[in-house]
C-alpha cells in the first residue's frame, strides 16, 4: 500500500505532515511520489490566504479521473481548511469522491478514520473543537526535513489579530510539558539532527496556559541550551508584544541558540498596528530591536510584512519604509493584504485598492533589495561557520548551509560534508545569499 501526503501552508504543517506519514508508516504504508502509483492521497491544507485555498480546490479537482479508475482508492483532506466552518459540507458537494475529511485537533486518529473507511465503506467526517495534546505528540514521527528537527512546544494561538483565521481553525494556546519537549529534543539530538526549530504560533506566550510563573519561553530555552550535544536551536514564530528581555539575555548567553530572530511586525504605522490587534507601537518593536542588537551584536533579523491593510494611508506606508530602514532586515517576507473570510478586517471599511497596494508591494521590494544586499555585503572578506544542510538543488559539486546568524552560504563541497560545520570564507554575495570557498578545516 503506497501513500502521498501534500502539504500547503507553514511549517506547523510540514511537521503534521511528518506526524501523519508516521502514523501511514506504522500501518504498513510506504511512501510514493506518483498520484497514480498511491492507494492514499492526503491532502493537508492551509487557510491562511484564499489564493492558497484555490489552489488546494484545484488539485483535489485534478483527481477526480484518477478516482474514477481507482475505485479503492483513499482520499483524505485534513489541516486547517478542513477546519473551518462549513467546509467539510462544501468539500463533498464540490468533490463527491473524497472519503475523508479531518480538522486540526484529531489527526492522530487517522488510522481510526482509514480503517472505519475502509470497513464501513462509508464516507467519514470528523471535526472536532479542542483536543487532548498529549496524543498528538505521541505519535510516530516520520521526520522530513533533513537535518532539521521540528519540534512543537505549544499548539493554537490567543492573540486574534484582525486579519488571520489562525485562532479560529488551531484553537486557544496549549503548551506541553517541559520535560516532554526536553525529552523529544534530547531524543532527535541523540538521533544525530543537528538543528531543532521549536514551534508555535507564538513561542513567546509558552507556559501562560500553565499558571505557573516559572514555565515560561525563557525558562524552556534555558533548559534546551543546556542539553549537551552538537546542534543548533532555533524557533518560530514570535510575537513582538510577547518577548521578553529574559529571552534575548538567553539566547546572548547561549551556546546553541542562532544570532537570529523572525520577529513579524506586519506594519511600521501605529495606526495600522491597532487596527491589526498587534498590541505594540513601533517603537516598542523598535526598542526590542535595539535591545537584542546591543546584547547580541552579530544578530540578523527577518520580518513579515502586510501591505494595504484596510485604511492604510501612504503616510502608513512610509512608517512601515522608515521602520525597515531603521532596522536592516536581511530578509522580508512582504506580502499584499488579502481578504480573508471568517475574520474582523474582512468586513473593514476602506479597502485599498489593488493597484495601489501592488505599488506599495514594489517599492517595498526595491527598498528591502537594497537592504538585504547591504547586509550581505559585510559578510564578504570574513570566514564564517556554516552547518552544511544538503546538496545545492541546481548547481552539481555545491553545497548549501547556513551561518549561526541563519544566512545562507552557497559553497562548492562534497555531500559528505553534509550535517557537518565547515569554515566557508565569503567572496561575494547576490540579494539574501553568499557565496564562498571552503577553508582547511
Ligand atoms: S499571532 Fe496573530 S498572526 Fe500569528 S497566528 Fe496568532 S492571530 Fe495569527
Amino acid at each position: 500500500m503506497k501513500y502521498l501526503i501534500k502539504t500547503y501552508g507553514c511549517q506547523m504543517n510540514v511537521h503534521e505532515s511528518e506526524k501523519l506519514a508516521g502514523i501511514l508508516e506504522n500501518m504498513g504504508y510506504k511512501v510514493c511520489e506518483d498520484e497514480k502509483d498511491a492507494d492514499l492521497i492526503l491532502f493537508n491544507t492551509c487557510a491562511i490566504r484564499e489564493s492558497a485555498e484555490q489552489k488546494i480546490f484545484a488539485h483535489i479537482g485534478e483527481l477526480k479521473k484518477l478516482k474514477a479508475q481507482k475505485k479503492d482508492m483513499i482520499i483524505a483532506i485534513c489541516g486547517c481548511m478542513s477546519q473551518q466552518t462549513g467546509y467539510p459540507e462544501n468539500i463533498l458537494k464540490k468533490f463527491p469522491f473524497v472519503d475523508i475529511i479531518f480538522g486540526t485537533h484529531n489527526i492522530s486518529e487517522l488510522e481510526d478514520f482509514i480503517l472505519k473507511r475502509k470497513s464501513l465503506k462509508k464516507k467519514v467526517v470528523d471535526i472536532k473543537e479542542n483536543e487532548d495534546i498529549s496524543n498528538r505528540d505521541l505519535m510516530p514521527k516520520k521526520r522530513t526535513s533533513g537535518i532539521n528537527a521540528w519540534v512543537n512546544i505549544m499548539y493554537g494561538c490567543n492573540n486574534f489579530c484582525t486579519y488571520c483565521i489562525v485562532p479560529y481553525v488551531r484553537g486557544r494556546e496549549v503548551s506541553r510539558p517541559i520535560n516532554d519537549i526536553k525529552k523529544e529534543v534530547e531524543n532527535v539530538v541523540k538521533e544525530g539532527y543537528k538543528q531543532v526549530t521549536l514551534l508555535g504560533q507564538n513561542v513567546n506566550s509558552y507556559g501562560n496556559d500553565v499558571g505557573d510563573e516559572n514555565v515560561n519561553f525563557a525558562n524552556l530555552l534555558k533548559t534546551l541550551d543546556e542539553i549537551e550535544g552538537d546542534f543548533r536551536l532555533t524557533f518560530m514564530t514570535s510575537h513582538p508584544k510577547d518577548i521578553s528581555k529574559e529571552v534575548i539575555d538567553i539566547i546572548a548567553g547561549s551556546k546553541h541558540i542562532l544570532h537570529y530572530l523572525h520577529l513579524p511586525v506586519q506594519s511600521g504605522s501605529d495606526k495600522v498596528l491597532k487596527a491589526m490587534n498587534r498590541r505594540y507601537t513601533a517603537e516598542n518593536y523598535f526598542e526590542k530591536i535595539e535591545y537584542a542588537k546591543s546584547k547580541i551584536p552579530d544578530i540578523e533579523f527577518s520580518s513579515d510584512i502586510i501591505v494595504g491593510f484596510p485604511g492604510e494611508t501612504e503616510e502608513d506606508f512610509n512608517d512601515t519604509m522608515e521602520l525597515v530602514k531603521k532596522v536592516q532586515y536581511e530578509q522580508l517576507f512582504m506580502f499584499i493584504y488579502s481578504k480573508r473570510k471568517g475574520t474582523v478586517a474582512e468586513k473593514m471599511g476602506n479597502q485599498v485598492d489593488l493597484a495601489t497596494k501592488k505599488d506599495r508591494l514594489k517599492r517595498l521590494i526595491a527598498l528591502q533589495n537594497e537592504i538585504g544586499s547591504k547586509v550581505a555585503e559585510k559578510y564578504i572578506g570574513k570566514t564564517v561557520d556554516v552547518l552544511v544542510s544538503d546538496v545545492h538543488p541546481k548547481k552539481q559539486g555545491y553545497l548549501i548551509g547556513t551561518t549561526f546568524t541563519n544566512k545562507n552560504v552557497n559553497f562548492a563541497g562534497d555531500r559528505s560534508l553534509i550535517g557537518k560545520t565547515v569554515k566557508v570564507k565569503i567572496q561575494s554575495s547576490k540579494l539574501t545569499v553568499l557565496y564562498g570557498i571552503m577553508e582547511e578545516n
